[in-house]
């Protein structure tokens, strides 16, 4: 009955009225009680909504115009939001946008119901001073058109790449750096990779900034081996951009979907770029993961550590450890240290930064956390200390029942998304009271969120 009252086709307008934000960042309304996605509205503006796309459960739209205005919208960065990725939010004040994510929490809370739902504290959402700039890392698509170099992200839905010389959300050292490699790469004429033609040799530039240390590492990922007038642009980027400290070179041959290939070779400089975090210092070799918002990063850990109330009677194990960033800055304070990850280079620098902070009490292992979780079982190592930081799937299913069934007194979870965490909560609070969620902004400007969970176990 309700679907003939909706005779709707493409490029049909309606009024709507936004009723709040989605995970994704879009308005959402409800047209004739069908869930209507438009990115780029507010809550409480009333809009007009072109239909772009017709689902079963929901229609996506595109703002036609605005008829009310909401008090919250930033139209500063636009021009930039309707291009390119990574900017979802960003026609929404920051003070507001703090609360939308907060609100994003809740839903996902709201819709998998885990048990006791109701009463969990959840903290307002803990924002940056300053919301810009804040990428530590670039990695920027390469073309050549009309004779210019240029470099920066996807256009929406297309394989376009958009010039960024400048970007709001990435760290202007890591922007001023493309932007002299473009001129020099230009100057040099070495061939850009083009994709039609599947022919040229760079690709892409990844320039990672050390907030603490003030220097570059560029990693260039080429469509070959070889890289014409190597030389020639080592000597220039020594002369003109003396903040890079480490070059590599990526090889990546033919059209794929992924960025980075197997294969990277040093070609000028150190071999690690450093980073500091709470006192302890990392090496990251340029395919090493590392957290892209240091400033918020460390007061995420600090509520971690704070949460997890670890003490020297605590043997803790670190899953999704990456290079060991969190459990390494604990180890002076507990037993033991057990971490596992399943990307191998990443467990080979957790081991360097363990040795290079003097930290002999830790114990990486490449395996999946459900793996190195029952080994650690079966050599007979009583786990009383968990901290997790899962990507955005969650905790694995036998994960889950491991946790459940072996209950570590104390345990942290980690969060990048509230979906998956509030599915994994439903699990988890069969043996566990949840007693903080506390929203935590890594991504100013885009719908992400971060959640530090405490977990008491009952
Ligand atoms: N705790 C780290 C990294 C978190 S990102 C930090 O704060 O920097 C999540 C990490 O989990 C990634 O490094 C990813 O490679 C790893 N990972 C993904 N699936 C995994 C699995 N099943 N078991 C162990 N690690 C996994």
């Amino acid at each position: 009955m309700e679907k003939e009252e909706i005779e709707l086709k493409i490029g049909d307008r309606f009024p709507l009225t936004i009723k709040k934000i989605g995970i994704n960042g879009e308005g959402v309304g409800y047209f004739k009680r069908k869930t209507t996605f438009v990115a780029g509205a507010i809550t409480g503006e009333e809009i007009v909504c072109e239909v772009k796309d017709i689902h079963d459960k929901y229609i996506v739209g595109k703002l036609h115009k605005i008829r009310k205005k909401s008090p919250n919208r930033n139209d500063e960065f636009k021009e930039l939001a309707d291009k390119v990725g990574g900017l979802e939010l960003a026609h929404i004040k920051y003070s507001e946008q703090l609360k939308v994510k907060k609100n994003i929490l809740e839903q996902a809370l709201e819709r998998f119901t885990p048990a006791g739902w109701h009463r969990y504290i959840i903290k307002d959402t803990i924002g940056m001073q300053t919301p810009l700039h804040y990428r530590n890392k670039a990695q920027f698509q390469v073309r050549k058109i009309n004779d210019k170099v240029i470099a920066g992200l996807y256009q929406h839905g297309t394989h376009d790449v958009v010039d960024l010389p400048e970007m709001p959300t990435q760290s202007s050292m890591t922007l001023v750096i493309i932007n002299k490699l473009k001129s020099i790469i230009e100057d040099l004429d070495i061939p850009i990779y083009n994709p039609d033609e599947k022919s040229g040799i760079i690709k892409t530039l990844v320039v990672r900034e050390s907030m603490s240390f003030k220097n570059a590492q560029l990693t260039i990922i080429t469509n070959s081996q070889k890289l014409p007038r190597k030389r020639e642009l080592i000597e220039r980027i020594n002369q003109e951009i003396p903040e890079i400290i480490s070059i590599s070179q990526n090889v990546n041959k033919g059209e794929t979907t992924l960025v980075w290939g197997e294969d990277t070779t040093l070609l000028w400089g150190e071999k690690y770029l450093q980073e500091t975090i709470n006192g302890l210092t990392f090496n990251l070799s340029p395919r090493a993961f590392l957290q892209l918002n240091i400033e918020q990063t460390k007061k995420m850990y600090n509520i971690a550590l704070d949460y997890l109330d670890a003490d020297k009677n605590s043997v803790l194990y670190d899953a999704y450890a990456g290079v060991g960033t969190i459990g390494l800055s604990l180890a002076k304070n507990v037993k033991m240290v057990y971490g596992s990850e399943i990307i191998p280079e990443a467990i080979a620098d957790a081991k360097i930064n363990a040795e290079q902070n003097n930290i002999t009490n830790a114990d990486y292992r490449v395996d999946t956390a459900v793996h190195i979780y029952d080994d650690l079982i079966d050599e007979g190592v009583d786990i009383n200390t968990l901290i997790v930081d899962p990507p955005r799937t969650g905790l694995e299913d036998d994960l889950l029942d491991a946790i459940v069934d072996m209950a570590p007194e104390k345990f942290v979870y980690i969060s990048c998304n509230p979906s998956t965490l509030a599915k994994d909560l439903r699990e988890l609070s069969k043996t566990y009271i949840v007693e903080d969620l506390q929203p935590i902004d890594m991504f100013p400007q885009t719908p992400h969120v971060e959640t530090v969970v405490k977990l008491k176990r009952k």
